[in-house]
């Protein structure tokens, strides 16, 4: 056996590049590069989730201090402000 068949490329690769994964119908090879990019993916979604929660909160923070919140602000550049 000099070539693996990974499930996630349906393609062939070189067996030090692959390793078994448990999938939903059992055990299957699969690719380092493969399982590194989804990895890397859900990392992304991870920080993206983490900038989003923490948005939330700084607007809740902004919220009780003010009126508008300041991302708010920040769309109509303070407008307001300026003419009172
Ligand atoms: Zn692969």
């Amino acid at each position: 056996m000099d070539k693996v068949y990974c499930y996630y490329c349906r393609s062939y690769h070189a067996p030090e590049e692959v390793r078994l994964v448990q999938s939903k119908s059992g055990k299957r090879w699969r690719c380092l590069k493969s399982i590194a990019s989804s990895q890397a993916s859900r990392e992304q979604r991870d920080a993206f989730g983490r900038s989003v929660s923490e948005l939330n909160r700084l607007i809740g923070l902004d919220r009780a201090r003010r009126s508008l919140p300041y991302p708010v602000k920040e769309l109509f550049k303070a407008p307001v402000e300026s003419r009172v």
